[in-house]
């Protein structure tokens, strides 16, 4: 349970502490200290602080508390993939996933309660947003699979994507304030070129990443390069338009230098035609991008159908005959829901109990 009338300790940059400290008449080491007891030492709770005077955790205590997050459940793919159900401290469920390969260990973390973006194709999307997470709840998703992958595969986790529920744009300060916790030698210490943001292409704040001259990766999920097709699949092309879109993206590359991910479903009379196909090439030709064809997992209304192996051939022929690199994504987790856009949270109904 949450006291509303305490902060979450975690929700303070290091700069908020020292100036939290000051109003409490201490100095500046202090506030490095508990800092250092969040981020590098996962404490739980001010009690765990030790080597702060015992006078100084009481009044701590007394206008924050640490919120951290639990695994309510973990459900396990037949292809290795785990789904965990995250219970946050105010009782919502959040889902994170771990995607074991050959080579790498990937965390896919949420980085809000549900969606607002209102995409058609996606499961999360039904939900609506409910709330945005906190960097300390995004972190403890890390947290939490980095001990699941020594645990179960005896293998670091190697890479984290924010692929979950939820927009990470439209939680942009805290986002990137995990991204920082989660890079920063005195936290997780993971490099940020393991770390890929995925948006659903919000050109303003596109750029504003890109003036802050962030090292991670950006995937942007596109699906399509014509307006009234994507307009008709995904509702945030009607404030900005593909173009708008691509020359944020292209700032992106001239700001950061670094390629974008172009996340693309193909769905079946839907974006596999000739001209859909085209737009896309014009589209890579322009930026400095790679793109990875995601296969379509339905999500039970039966709306879309994914496209054949010929169509899908298609792009990867032109986009290759183009010189643009292709892959082609499988789904993980599927059996358990885990996979891209699936995540619609099962045990919702008990969680949404909390907040009636
Ligand atoms: N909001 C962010 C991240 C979450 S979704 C974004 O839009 O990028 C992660 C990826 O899964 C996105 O590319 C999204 O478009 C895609 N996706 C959503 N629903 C899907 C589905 N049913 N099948 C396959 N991919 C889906």
């Amino acid at each position: 349970m949450i006291d509303k009338l305490k902060r979450d300790l975690r929700a303070l940059t290091q700069d908020e502490l020292r100036e939290q400290f000051k109003t409490l008449t201490q100095p500046a080491y202090r506030a490095d200290q508990v800092y250092d007891w969040l981020w590098s030492k996962e404490a739980h709770s001010i009690d765990d602080m030790l080597n702060l005077p015992k006078a100084l955790r009481e009044s701590l205590k007394a206008i924050f508390e640490i919120r951290p997050i639990s695994v309510n459940h973990e459900q396990v793919s037949k292809d290795g993939t785990i789904k965990n159900a995250v219970r946050l401290a105010d009782g919502l469920i959040v889902e994170s996933v771990l995607i074991p390969t050959d080579r790498r260990i990937t965390a896919c973390i949420s980085s809000q309660v549900g969606c607002n973006m209102g995409c058609h194709f996606c499961a999360t999307a039904k939900l609506k947003r409910i709330r945005n997470l906190s960097p300390g709840e995004i972190v403890d998703q890390v947290r939490a699979i980095q001990a699941q992958a020594e645990k179960h595969f005896k293998r670091p986790l190697t890479n984290i994507v924010y692929m979950g529920m939820g927009e990470p744009l439209a939680n942009y300060r805290n986002v990137l304030a995990s991204i920082e916790r989660i890079t920063s030698p005195k936290g997780l210490g993971i490099s940020a070129k393991r770390i890929t943001l995925s948006t659903v292409g919000l050109p303003k704040l596109i750029r504003r990443m890109a003036d802050e001259q962030v090292k991670f990766n950006l995937a942007v999920s596109l699906h399509s390069a014509r307006d009234e097709v994507r307009s008709a699949i995904m509702p945030v092309n009607d404030a900005s338009n593909v173009k708008d879109l691509m020359d944020s993206m292209l700032y992106w590359y001239e700001k950061t230098g670094s390629l974008i991910t172009i996340e693309y479903v193909v769905w079946k009379d839907l974006n596999d035609g000739p001209e859909d196909i085209q737009a896309l090439v014009a589209l890579c030709k322009r930026v400095p991008s790679k793109v990875n064809l995601i296969e379509y997992n339905a999500i039970g209304d039966g709306r879309f159908q994914k496209a054949t192996l010929r169509s899908i051939d298609a792009y990867v022929g032109a986009l290759e005959h183009a010189g643009v690199t292709v892959n082609i994504r499988r789904s993980r987790g599927k059996d358990i829901d885990a996979a891209c856009g699936q995540l619609a949270n099962k045990s919702l109904p008990e969680s949404m109990e909390v907040l009636s």
